[in-house]
């Protein structure tokens, strides 16, 4: 395990996010990553995709992924970049998936524990729909993304559990109306907690995790043909074993803080 933290922070990601739609990064935003720039510029020659489907697992760590690859083979056999990051401090939910989609750190977002009110800087949400795109979120109702980013004129789906979320989310993909879906599934985050990181129940939350990522792969390589997607496995932070055989995060250590994102392009084939 690395005892180094990830030197390129989580908040360069919202502005490549706006990079690879061809749009203007919220107000906020830190500058955007490079590799996911250089991605995008490689795989479309310049052009911009025009859709992204984000699928937001939780507390994933980067030593998890490390040690047990195999728990992830339906994200690395279909994922052509993967970018080390490091998460925001405290390592906690609402406090680094509200950098991910502002691109802020925690003081400029003003999500600095774990608590869930609504951001009130500009988000990716509002650069999306200034440039007249589509949103939508999927999650739990009570999960951190579905409330931290509530009041914006978009398509909110907050459900019962994480089959009716991946069920919605396939329905919204048929439905070829959205331009931007984030979808969070925070099933390996819960076990994880009760049963540790390498617990064989969190563990199947995490193969769970790899499969949900795959089937909405395949489902926009199916439906969104007409369109260039960027398509996304990103986890908000990292996690560590604590005793009793249980799992944490929150911390400033490279269990909590190292985590990689996994992306792929489909180019349009019509
Ligand atoms: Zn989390």
């Amino acid at each position: 395990m690395s005892t180094e933290l990830n030197a390129t922070s989580l908040d360069t990601l919202c502005a490549a996010l706006c990079y690879a739609m061809g749009i203007e990064a919220p107000a906020q935003a830190a500058p955007a990553n490079q590799d996911l720039c250089d991605y995008v510029d490689k795989v479309l020659n310049g052009k911009k995709v025009d859709r992204i489907l984000m699928y937001n697992p939780d507390a994933i760590a980067q030593w998890i992924e490390e040690k047990y690859p195999n728990q992830l083979l339906e994200v690395n056999n279909r994922a052509e970049l993967n970018i080390p990051m490091r998460a925001v401090m405290p390592s906690v939910t609402p406090v680094c998936f509200g950098t991910m989609y502002t691109g802020a750190q925690p003081e400029v977002h003003g999500i600095q524990k774990y608590t869930k009110p609504v951001i009130t800087i500009d988000t990716i949400f509002d650069a999306m729909i200034r440039a007249g795109k589509k949103c939508a979120i999927l999650g739990d109702t009570k999960c951190s993304l579905c409330n931290i980013y509530l009041d914006r004129e978009m398509d909110y789906f907050p459900c019962e559990n994480i089959a009716e979320i991946n069920a919605k989310a396939i329905e919204l993909i048929e439905r070829d109306e959205h331009d931007f879906i984030v979808v969070y599934n925070g099933n390996y985050d819960a076990k994880m907690h009760k049963v540790g990181p390498e617990g064989i129940w969190a563990l199947g939350e995490l193969r769970a995790n790899s499969h949900a990522f795959a089937l909405l792969y395949e489902m926009v390589k199916k439906h969104w043909t007409g369109h260039d997607t960027l398509v996304g496995f990103g986890m908000d932070h990292g996690c560590h074993e604590i005793d009793g055989g249980c799992g944490s995060h929150g911390l400033d250590m490279p269990e909590d803080l190292n985590i990689v994102h996994h992306y792929v392009i489909r180019p349009a084939t019509k």
